[in-house]
């Protein structure tokens, strides 16, 4: 009996040893392996940006679990063909035809360019040998792809993507014979251009009652164009002028990419906790203040302001600020209330439709769009009723002295001052090729 336990003992004394030594020389490899990864990782940081860390670590990871998608970096050989390169992935037959047909709506799917690089995603159909297709993105020229996916619904789409974008600067100014926004769209300038710019100058300038006939604007702003030559899209502006009324204001862009404000000659920032007007191009129909409701008819206090606009016409945050309601209110039919900071909150009612993303607990920025004028809950006719409130009270947003924005001191006024005389050659230098 003693024997025989004694045997068994030794016998899993001997397993549990070799386990031990089992799993440590398992983790011996690990750790080693590891090392080996972040030595390398690490080695790279002194040569190379964090995202080919970051790129690495990822590889990293996703080395230690087994994936069901692999992802190719194609290079187009000569004679490839869509049909030669999927097969070669093994690709169901039926999807490649997919691919075929859709790529056929841009281009012959049996001469590519042979050196470009093919970006193509797979997945694993278990327990065949055979791949699905969940991605094949292959650049066609200089600056555009076809990009051929799988979409949620499991059908293959495709796309003509730009990759490539060029950017130029130009400058753009004319007479204010109408409104701001005609005048600009006259002058070719992007609709999104114009509301930046009223969004910079709406600050300074009341465009209801501060624009006069044969005022006039300047402004130098980003362009991208694809490789034809195609407009794409515009970018920021980077000089903006205006002389209204006789009084000439000159705003500069300055900062980082992230984070930039408008300044005018001395280095004054313009913007405020909010604007003036959350609306462009609207017309004031109803002040602050006691007036006979159009609809009860009773004297009451109207307790915002009213702009009358088109319905559809976009109405813009008045401040940077948390939506703290985005719903039917009843007599204000759609609106939303944003809260700014501890003193300033804002409301927008009878609004059409709400822009996408617009929700409770949601953050905006000042001059984003939220949602579009309309007639919803008692109202009498398109427009916008705007309030604002300063600690807890509905004030008159249009007497509203808000505090004035921060100027630039020491090293940051130097910076400026270098950026102003900068942007000043640049203006110049695109005036001469004007003329
Ligand atoms: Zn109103």
């Amino acid at each position: 009996m003693y024997k025989i336990l004694k045997k068994n003992w030794d016998r899993s004394k001997y397993f549990l040893f070799s386990g031990v030594i089992v799993i440590f020389l398992l983790l011996l490899t690990v750790i080693y392996k590891s090392d080996e990864k972040i030595s390398k990782i690490s080695e790279n940081k002194n040569n190379s940006y964090n995202v080919t860390d970051l790129k690495e670590l990822k590889e990293f990871i996703l080395d230690q679990i087994i994936s069901p998608y692999t992802n190719i970096d194609y290079e187009i050989k000569k004679g490839d063909t869509i049909q030669k390169i999927l097969q070669k992935y093994k690709i169901q037959n039926k999807e490649i035809q997919i691919v075929i047909n859709q790529y056929k709506k841009y281009g012959n799917p049996n001469t590519l360019l042979v050196g470009n690089k093919i970006d193509i995603i797979i997945e694993k159909i278990l327990p065949t040998n055979k791949n699905s297709l969940l991605k094949f993105s292959v650049p066609i020229t200089k600056s555009t792809a076809i990009e051929i996916v799988k979409n949620t619904e499991n059908e293959i789409i495709s796309k003509k993507i730009i990759t490539k974008l060029y950017k130029r600067k130009v400058l753009s100014e004319n007479i204010i014979k109408k409104n701001l926004y005609s005048s600009a769209v006259e002058a070719s300038i992007n609709p999104d251009t114009i509301i930046e710019f009223a969004r910079i100058f709406g600050f300074e300038i009341d465009f209801q009652r501060d624009i006069r006939k044969n005022d006039y604007f300047k402004i130098v702003y980003e362009k991208y164009f694809d490789e034809n030559g195609e407009f794409v899209k515009s970018g920021s502006i980077l000089y903006a002028h205006m002389t209204v009324n006789g009084r000439e204001v000159s705003l500069y862009k300055f900062g980082t990419d992230k984070d930039y404000g408008y300044f005018d000659i001395n280095a004054k920032s313009v913007e405020k906790a909010l604007m003036k007007t959350p609306i462009n191009g609207a017309r004031l129909s109803s002040p602050f203040g006691m007036r006979k409701h159009p609809i009860s008819g009773f004297n009451k206090m109207h307790q915002g302001t009213d702009f009358a606009a088109p319905t559809g016409t976009p109405i813009m945050a008045s401040g940077s600020g948390t939506i703290t309601r985005a719903k039917w209110c009843g007599g204000g039919g759609n609106c939303i209330q944003i809260k700014h900071n501890s003193t300033y909150e804002t409301i927008y009612a009878h609004m059409s439709s709400f822009a996408k993303g617009m929700r409770v607990g949601k953050k905006v920025r000042q001059g984003q769009i939220i949602g579009y004028v309309g007639s919803t809950g008692i109202s009498t006719g398109p427009h916008l009723h705007y309030e604002v409130i300063v600690n807890g009270k509905k004030v008159n947003s249009q007497t509203l002295k808000l505090p004035s924005g921060k100027i630039l001191k020491d090293n940051e006024r130097k910076q400026f001052e270098i950026h102003r005389i900068k942007t000043d050659v640049l203006i110049a230098e695109l005036i001469d090729k004007k003329n």
